[in-house]
C-alpha cells in the first residue's frame, strides 16, 4: 500500500494537533531534566508549520518535508529546533520528488533522519535522547519488511517500537543536551524529546495504518 502526498500532509497535521494537546505534558518533562520549554518549542513550530502547509499541498513529498523542515528551523529555539528540521529535510531529501512511497521509501526516510541527527547532535544510543525513540521505530520497520509484514502492521509495529525506546529512557543518564547537566540526577525521568518522537512516530502509523 503506497503512501500519499496528501498523507504526509495528513500526517503533518496530526502531528501538529498532538503536539498541541500534548505541549503541557512535554513542558513539564522537560522541567524536570531542562528548562521547562520543549512542549512550548514544539507548539510554537507546528503552528507556523499550520499556517505554512497551504503553501506545500500542491508539491510533492520530499518537498512537502523540506518545506516543513525550513520553518521548524526558523521557528523553534532550543535543540529540537535544528534537531526537528534534520528530521523533516532529511527525510525529505531521501525520499525525493515523489507522489506517493512505499514502506521502503519511509524506513529509508528514517535511517537518513536519525543519521542526520546523530552527526548533528553527536549522541549515541542510550544517551538518553531523541535518537532512542527513532532507532528502535528504524529497525521495527527494517525487520517488518524483512517478514513480509503489511504496511499498516509494520507502522504499528515502528510505533510500539519507538513507545518502548521512550519508556526505556528513564532509567538513562543523560549524555547530550541539557539534561546531561544534572548527571545522575537524571536518571529516573523519561527524556522530552524522546517523547516528542515517539509522538510522531505513532502519529504517522494512525494517519496511515487504515
Ligand atoms: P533545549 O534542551 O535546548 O531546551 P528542548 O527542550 O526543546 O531544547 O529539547 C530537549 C530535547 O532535545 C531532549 O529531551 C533530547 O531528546 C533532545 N536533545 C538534546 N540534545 C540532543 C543531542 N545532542 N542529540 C539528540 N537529541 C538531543
Ligand atoms: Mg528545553
Amino acid at each position: 500500500m503506497a503512501i500519499t502526498r496528501d498523507d504526509v500532509i495528513n500526517w503533518v497535521k496530526d502531528y501538529a494537533r498532538v503536539i498541541e494537546e500534548n505541549h503541557e505534558m512535554l513542558t513539564d518533562l522537560d522541567r524536570e531534566i531542562g528548562d521547562a520549554d520543549h512542549g512550548a518549542n514544539m507548539r510554537r513550530g507546528f503552528k507556523t508549520v499550520l499556517d505554512k502547509l497551504p503553501s506545500l499541498e500542491d508539491k510533492d513529498i520530499g518537498a512537502i518535508l523540506k518545506g516543513v523542515g525550513m520553518t521548524l528551523l526558523s521557528k523553534v529555539g532550543g535543540a529540537a529546533g535544528p534537531l526537528y528540521s534534520t528530521i523533516f529535510i532529511k527525510a525529505g531529501t531521501s525520499i525525493g520528488p515523489k507522489m506517493e512511497m512505499e514502506l521502503e521509501d519511509w524506513a529509508k526516510a528514517l535511517e537518513a533522519a536519525a543519521a542526520g541527527i546523530a552527526t548533528l547532535g553527536k549522541a549515541l544510543p542510550n544517551d538518553k535522547t531523541m535518537l532512542d525513540a527513532l532507532y528502535p521505530a528504524v529497525d521495527a520497520l527494517k525487520t517488518s519488511m524483512q517478514n513480509g509484514t503489511s504496511t499498516g502492521e509494520a507502522l504499528l509495529n515502528s510505533a510500539e517500537a519507538a513507545h518502548e525506546g521512550m519508556l526505556a529512557t528513564i532509567p538513562l543518564v543523560a549524555r547530550k543536551g541539557r539534561a546531561s547537566y544534572l548527571g545522575e540526577r537524571s536518571a529516573g525521568h523519561q527524556d522530552p524529546g524522546a517523547t516528542s518522537t515517539y509522538l510522531l512516530i505513532k502519529s504517522a502509523a494512525d494517519a496511515w495504518s487504515d
